[in-house]
């Protein structure tokens, strides 16, 4: 692991990494820790390496968001998602490169320059995907076993789907987000990446919700789970973009195939309302970050243009200028969605979106949203399918030249048409990889709100 971080230093997938002699030295004593508990591992994660999206706060190395304005920030505390990987004997190798605060989707937009997924055919750098692109790569080059990303809008499952990597975003508020710097705090979650779905399923520890609440939710859940019978798989229809390139199209022909030559039903399924997604998404994931990144203002967080221009009236903009032109671009966008002239037409249509998506999600889904009601009867039942099978990405990763030549910066925003849904829906996704031919293809599974057990279980039988 230690010697892949650098032989693919070029890739720019790390921002910071700790020291091979302090590493040996965690990884060392948890073996020792192992062997004298009579080879008890603490959890599947002991003594393996772990890496760090840089906008997970760590007391060990910066936090930087890959944004000049927190270059010089270390937080004084851990996340929890980090206490709680720490205790389970995880050994933190370092933080990774991402797009400044989250926002974008080739990882490029990053003050520490762009991450690259090398090509080992020769052919130009492609894009690693965003914004974990550097958690994508660090998994993808064996740097480490899995790596902590965050996902708003896809943030893990695009990069894994690029990169050919399990990608795993869960149900809104399953893991926690205490200690993770918010971009839109109602849609941001926590997600897992690693090589496979071992690498993410027991490291799945839930936190965040109460756990009335999410004892609540899975004790309904599992009195409606039909056991022991055929899945009833959905792929929705308004997925099928004609932008979908063939080959991800075939790949996803052929693995629907595969689950129905192994008797399970496939049905397709309507959620009319898809067509919204990305629209009400770039409304409301902007508008919630206008308001999260008020407190870089030089005195609070972020760096200070050290020429003191307070004369002039200038408070805050030396500071502000630190910004990226993409965070820039988001917090004009969601500044004016919210100001008084525009909030009817833009916030308030885009919250009402959200929520007629979610309920697209409800009314395909066998089971009901336990978030939403206690009712048991008001899932479809019989009727409903278990998961939902779609792409997670048009196409397979492009090359980084062409992305740096697109004329608009709303070229970006196309890439996450499949992937914004389940955040405005708060439902759990994962991302896996499906061989195309030559290509890998990223396939993602979809579930009601807090079935994640039904979601592992069809991943693990794509995989
Ligand atoms: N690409 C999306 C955006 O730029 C998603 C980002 C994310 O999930 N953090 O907003």
């Amino acid at each position: 692991s230690l010697l892949a971080a650098e032989k693919y230093s070029t890739l720019n997938s790390l921002i910071s990494v700790q020291s091979k002699p302090e590493l040996l030295r965690q990884v060392q004593e948890s073996q020792r820790r192992v062997s004298s508990d009579l080879g008890e591992s603490k959890s599947p994660i002991d003594g393996q390496l772990i890496a760090v999206k840089d906008n997970i706060c760590t007391t060990d190395f910066p936090t930087t968001c890959a944004s000049k304005l927190l270059e010089q920030y270390t937080s004084p505390f851990d996340a929890t998602v980090v206490r709680k990987a720490k205790e389970a004997g995880a050994v933190i190798m370092g933080k990774t490169n991402m797009d400044e605060f989250g926002m974008g989707s080739h990882s490029m937009y990053s003050h520490f320059g762009p991450v690259m997924q090398s090509a080992e055919d020769g052919q130009p750098a492609r894009s690693a995907g965003g914004s974990s692109g550097g958690s994508a790569v660090a998994v993808a080059r064996g740097m480490c076993y899995a790596a902590l990303g965050t996902d708003t809008g896809g943030s893990v499952r695009l990069p894994a789907a690029y990169c050919g990597v399990v990608g795993f975003k869960p149900s809104y508020g399953m893991l926690s987000r205490w200690g993770v710097v918010a971009y839109a705090n109602s849609l941001d979650t926590v997600g897992i990446l690693g090589r496979n779905t071992i690498n993410g399923h027991d490291a799945n520890d839930p936190t965040s919700l109460t756990p009335q609440t999410r004892e609540r939710v899975q004790d309904l859940l599992s009195h409606n789970r039909r056991r022991g019978r055929r899945l009833a798989i959905g792929y929705p229809e308004e997925f099928n973009l004609v932008e979908l390139d063939d080959s991800v199209r075939s790949a996803w022909e052929n693995t629907l195939a595969h689950l129905s030559s192994q008797s399970h039903k496939i049905v397709p399924v309507s959620l009319p309302h898809t067509k919204h997604a990305l629209s009400a998404y770039y409304v409301l994931a902007p508008a919630e970050a206008s308001s999260n990144l008020a407190k870089y203002d030089g005195v609070r967080y972020g760096y200070r243009d050290p020429t003191d221009r307070s004369q002039d009236g200038l408070l805050f903009s030396p500071t502000r200028a630190g910004f990226g032109a993409e965070v820039r671009r988001r917090i004009i966008a969601g500044a004016y969605s919210l100001s008084s002239k525009a909030i009817d037409n833009y916030f308030l249509k885009a919250q009402s979106a959200r929520r007629i998506i979610q309920r697209d999600f409800s009314n395909a889904f066998a089971q009901p949203n336990y978030l939403v009601t206690d009712n048991l009867e008001e899932g479809r039942g019989e009727g409903g399918v278990d998961v939902l099978i779609a792409p997670c990405s048009l196409s397979k990763a492009p090359f980084l030249e062409d992305v740096k030549m697109q004329k608009s910066p709303l070229d970006s925003y196309v890439n996450d048409v499949l992937t914004v849904p389940a955040n405005l829906a708060g439902i759990p996704a994962i991302c896996l990889p499906v061989m195309h031919g030559e290509d890998s293809v990223g396939m993602q599974v979809m579930a009601q709100y807090g079935d994640e057990e039904t979601m592992w279980e069809v991943a693990k039988i794509i995989e």
